[in-house]
């Protein structure tokens, strides 16, 4: 057996030769999309911070009074003493938001859905998850121990032959995916996904992480369709993307929410939520309802980058530029950090092989010239590389 230290050791040169280590970098956010790199002011073109509410005033001010009189954390799980009022203010402000009867704040996304789905499906049971889904939908899948079956991304034609052929196999059955995709920022086709998970006696959750503030009036995926609601009875999210601070969440049927204050080991093991974090989005929430011309300003900004570097009407603030391999995208997200803008580069497994990307993510205050300069830097430097 190698020491500890040989066995990391020779994993990280692995993962360098792939093009696949990682490394945390320092970085400093301010005011709409500036953020600091090794000293240098940026503009960041990666955060999900899309309208802007993790610097707001306002998310501030009320983070900073319930710091002031609650105090910095929860000290329990919700279920012992770390029950804060301010969430059950903040769970009736989300459930109304997301139409649903009502919800349930968990730590993060993370820990929301790898505390749902082992909540609700066991063995015996079966999921049908996009190949696309986020990482923790698939940690919380495999952590319930039912079967998992995966289809294609968006395909209905696929999910349709799946569900008819392992259905049976069986006996609850759950479909899951996103509903705005993190790495590729189209939609689920979720009136085609709604019919298909009813006909075939499965309940539907989309991860609406990308959705909620930007995404069908802000209220999230399931009014992106028209002003007919879809019918997703596990509507999960985040309060750190849009929302802009910290937190994840359900929104579903009060016997659904009153289970998992039961049996979500992630809810019931862990601590709950500082103050200030609750406080921030219900602020933050605050703000997407009463500033709907804020809500539309990432998509439409996105749109414009998209129409000038010639890339196809996105769906939502989320654009990618595949670029393919690892060491490609690392190097065009350096000629961007050059020119002044922050784009990471996104790597398997974080997306499938072979299609390494940019991945661009708009925000409300994104300024159009920068849009402007970042579009044709990419259009000329990047899609149509200079011959070697
Ligand atoms: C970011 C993200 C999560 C995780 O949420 P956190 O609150 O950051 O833990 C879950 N699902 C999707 C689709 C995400 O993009």
């Amino acid at each position: 057996m190698p020491s500890l230290n040989e066995f990391a050791g020779r994993k990280l040169a692995e993962l360098e030769t792939r093009g696949q280590r990682r490394e945390l970098v320092d970085t400093g956010r301010g005011m709409a999309g500036r953020a600091t790199r090794d000293g240098r002011d940026v503009i960041s073109f990666c955060c999900n911070d899309y309208l802007n509410l993790s610097q707001h005033p306002q998310v501030k001010a009320a983070a900073a009074e319930a710091l002031q009189t609650y105090g910095a954390g929860t000290g329990a799980s919700r279920l012992v003493t770390g029950n804060n009022p301010l969430f059950a203010e903040l769970e009736a402000r989300l459930a109304r938001i997301k139409g649903a009867e009502a919800a349930l704040v968990f730590g993060s996304g993370y820990l929301a859905n790898t505390g749902i789905i082992p909540s609700l499906l066991g063995e015996g049971d079966i999921i049908f998850a996009d190949e696309l889904s986020h990482a923790c939908i698939i940690s919380g899948a495999r952590m319930s121990r039912a079967q998992v079956v995966i289809f294609r991304h968006n395909d209905m034609a696929d999910l349709r032959s799946l569900l008819a052929a392992h259905r049976a196999e069986g006996a609850n059955a759950l479909v899951v995916t996103d509903g705005v995709f993190s790495m590729d920022g189209d939609l689920a086709p979720l009136p085609e996904m709604t019919a298909l998970a009813e006909a075939h006696d499965a309940w539907l959750m989309t991860d609406d992480a990308h959705g909620l503030g930007v995404i069908g009036g802000g209220r999230g995926s399931s009014f992106a369709f028209g002003p007919q609601k879809m019918n997703v009875p596990l509507q999960m999210g985040t309060l750190s993307k849009a929302v802009g601070g910290y937190g994840g969440y359900l929104c579903a049927d009060q016997p659904v929410i009153d289970l998992l204050k039961s049996r979500a080991r992630t809810l019931v093991y862990s601590t709950g939520l500082p103050p200030a974090s609750v406080a921030a989005a219900l602020a933050a929430l605050d703000v997407i309802e009463a500033e709907p011309e804020r809500v539309v300003r990432p998509v439409a900004n996105a749109a414009q980058f998209c129409r000038e570097v010639g890339l196809p009407t996105p769906e939502s603030p989320i654009v990618p530029v595949i670029i393919g391999e690892e060491t490609r995208a690392l190097d065009a997200s350096r000629l961007l950090l050059d020119e002044g803008y922050l784009v990471t580069a996104i790597r398997p497994p974080t997306v499938p092989p072979g299609t390494a990307r940019l991945r661009l993510t708009f925000m409300a205050e994104h300024d159009p010239a920068d849009i402007t300069r970042l579009a044709s830097l990419i259009r000329d430097r990047i899609i149509k590389r200079p011959a070697a």
